[in-house]
């Protein structure tokens, strides 16, 4: 099966590598190409906004398992998924690829402190990456405006932190006026990456409680994860529905 639908949406049935093996080659044929990593708050989003679900269903070329969510629901739908495939995985293997290729790259979103700081990481860490446009995520163009004057620089690669759907809205204008590049819609992958916040230590990853390192480091999420248990009720309620 090369898609697995979870509430509508069509996750890749890929593991990391694969999708590393594509995105390199859709890079190197100058494709372009809409990437989605998708964790179940914005499965649930979708299911809510049919604006967002068209971008997702119709725009996106790929979706990603973005957390054990995903992948424990595709398993209980009985239409598993290989592994969970994080956005800041990407990221981070993105960052290091376009260094070693001197690619452009535009990065939008995330505070001014945090888009200064990650300029300076770039500047030390990743000098040799073409950075064609860091601006942050608090413009108040619209998007179709934004979208122009990130195509004016001919990125290669676009990383959009804006938070759902904000970030999939512009990312699909580009997608849609086929701009040459790999795009992705990267969340809070900026923070983590600049420092300003912290990702969970390796233990809380390998046992898949990430989520709660972040809720336990940052009580203000608390609301936004109770969508998670209605999430699972909803995989629950879909599976039987299947039956
Ligand atoms: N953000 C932004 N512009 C906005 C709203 C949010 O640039 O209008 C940024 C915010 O600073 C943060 C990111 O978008 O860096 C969203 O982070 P969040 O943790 O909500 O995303 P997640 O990774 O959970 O999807």
């Amino acid at each position: 099966m090369k898609k697995v639908n979870v509430l509508g949406v069509n996750f890749d049935n890929k593991t990391f590598n694969q999708f590393q093996n594509e995105f390199i080659g859709r890079l190197n044929n100058h494709e372009s190409t809409f990437i989605v990593t998708a964790n179940p708050e914005i499965v649930m989003a979708a299911n809510e906004n049919p604006e967002f679900m068209k971008i997702l269903q119709t725009d996106a070329d790929y979706i990603t398992a973005d957390g054990i969510g995903i992948v424990k629901a595709a398993k209980l739908l009985k239409t598993p998924l290989p592994e969970r495939v994080t956005g800041y995985d990407l990221f981070l293997w993105l960052m290091k690829l376009a260094n070693e290729r001197g690619l452009r790259v535009y990065l939008i979103g995330a505070k001014p402190k945090v888009i200064h700081s990650v300029q300076a990481k770039i500047a030390k860490n990743y000098a040799n990456i073409n950075l064609v446009g860091a601006e942050d995520g608090y413009f108040k163009e619209d998007l179709d405006l934004v979208a122009r004057r990130i195509q004016r620089t001919q990125p290669d690669l676009v990383f959009a932190a804006l938070g759902f759907p904000k970030q999939e809205k512009l990312l699909s204008i580009l997608r849609k006026n086929a701009t040459p590049a790999l795009m992705m819609g990267i969340g809070g992958s900026l923070d983590v990456f600049s420092g300003q916040v912290k990702r969970a230590p390796e233990v809380f990853q390998k046992a898949h409680l990430e989520w709660f390192y972040r809720l336990v480091t940052n009580p203000t999420r608390f609301k936004r994860m109770l969508v998670l248990p209605r999430f699972v009720m909803k995989v629950h309620k879909n599976k039987r529905g299947n039956k």
